[in-house]
């Protein structure tokens, strides 16, 4: 057992009583995990804190030159009023994954998730009753050592906050509009893309703003070389059901290998679907839907856990999937990954954590 401190807060904020209307990553809890790596020292100080600004130089170097990672996971309740983590052990591995292309040193894995559950376990209360609703989990590494010059920094910080947040689907599963993306490039092979990092993320914007002035919700990137193949959608991986086979792109170095992708190829499979992680082009797709074959197309990923499309424009042709509507293999899996979550099917993959 490690020797993480805690500070209680002295006063603790009122909880949402209205939880039909949490947002997604708008308030945070009481309190917050923090620990700091010093070069020579190592990652020390593990300790439980009031939540709050934390303090930082302005010449930290996360500030200038974006050395910083981080993760994204959820916590439940479940009827029984017990708490349950999704696989939170493959986040933390790959966070240092992330970690390890970005320079930032590895933090011990088993540390971060007996912090995590001591953290949770702390704030318990704010996870949410709601079916749907759930606590969101950022655990996050900036870079802090002040100096101004490109090099991996010789101080970090990592922090754990915590925020509530609603139903991502208000009312049942909704198909969703994406626009495939032709012009901009998230990443490339030997770049950062399969690494969870802000700069990901920041040089997707400008794209994302032009997909959302023409009404879709999220871009699907494709390759950065040639945009002929698929990679992912803006905050998920994407699957296709064409004929009798669920095509995922396969992890080529550009993709965030998502923990929502890896369970649902693995529960795929477990039920005997033809499940195949290859290259998939955007011409492929195109010669699919013409001829009738591509039945389904979803999105898997944290948030929304699967995201069925609707619709996937690229230039100026739209290709509608399933009528608009949801397909079967989508909501299948969309039941059965979170009846998992939320304790209410068995966990027979032994996938959740209770804290
Ligand atoms: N791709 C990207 C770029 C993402 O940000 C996410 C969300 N973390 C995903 C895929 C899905 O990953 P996961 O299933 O682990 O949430």
């Amino acid at each position: 057992m490690s020797n993480i401190q805690v500070e209680l807060a002295k006063t603790l904020k009122t909880k949402p009583t209205d939880e039909g209307k949490l947002g997604f990553g708008e308030i945070f809890t009481d309190h917050m995990f923090l620990m700091d790596y010093t070069e020579g020292k190592g990652w020390h100080d593990p300790r439980i804190v009031p939540y709050g600004p934390i303090p930082m130089d302005p010449s930290a170097m996360c500030l200038h030159y974006g050395q910083t990672v981080f993760e994204g996971m959820k916590a439940y309740r479940t009827e029984d009023n017990r708490i349950l983590m999704f696989r939170p052990w493959e986040n933390f591995k790959r966070l240092n994954q992330s970690n390890d292309r970005l320079q930032i040193p590895a933090v011990d894995e088993k540390l971060l998730l007996e912090g995590l559950e001591k953290l949770i376990e702390i704030e318990k209360d704010w996870v949410p009753h709601t079916s749907g609703a759930s606590l969101y989990i950022r655990p996050f590494i900036i870079a802090t050592e002040p100096k101004l010059g490109v090099k991996p920094s010789s101080k970090y910080l990592y922090v754990v906050v915590l925020s509530p947040s609603g139903p991502y689907y208000k009312s049942g599963l909704n198909p969703v509009k994406i626009y495939i993306e032709t012009q901009f490039v998230r990443a490339v092979k030997g770049g950062t893309g399969a690494a969870k990092c802000g700069g990901n993320y920041a040089s997707g914007l400008k794209a994302q703003e032009i997909a959302h002035e023409q009404g879709y919700s999220q871009v699907l990137w494709t390759d950065g070389i040639e945009h002929k193949y698929i990679e992912e959608v803006g905050a998920m991986n994407v699957f296709f059901v064409i004929d009798d086979e669920i095509v995922t792109p396969e992890l080529v170095g550009s993709i965030l290998p998502g923990i929502t992708r890896k369970s649902s190829i693995e529960m795929l499979r477990g039920w005997g679907y033809k499940v195949s992680e290859r290259r998939l082009s955007v011409q492929e797709l195109e010669d699919a839907y013409q001829a009738g074959k591509v039945k389904e197309a979803f999105g898997t990923g944290t948030a929304a856990v699967i995201s069925p499309i609707g619709e996937l424009k690229v230039g100026d042709y739209v290709m509608t999937f399933n009528d608009g509507k949801i397909g079967t293999i989508s909501q299948k899996l969309y039941d059965n990954l979170t009846g998992i979550q939320y304790g209410k099917l068995p966990d027979t993959h032994s996938w959740m954590d209770e804290v």
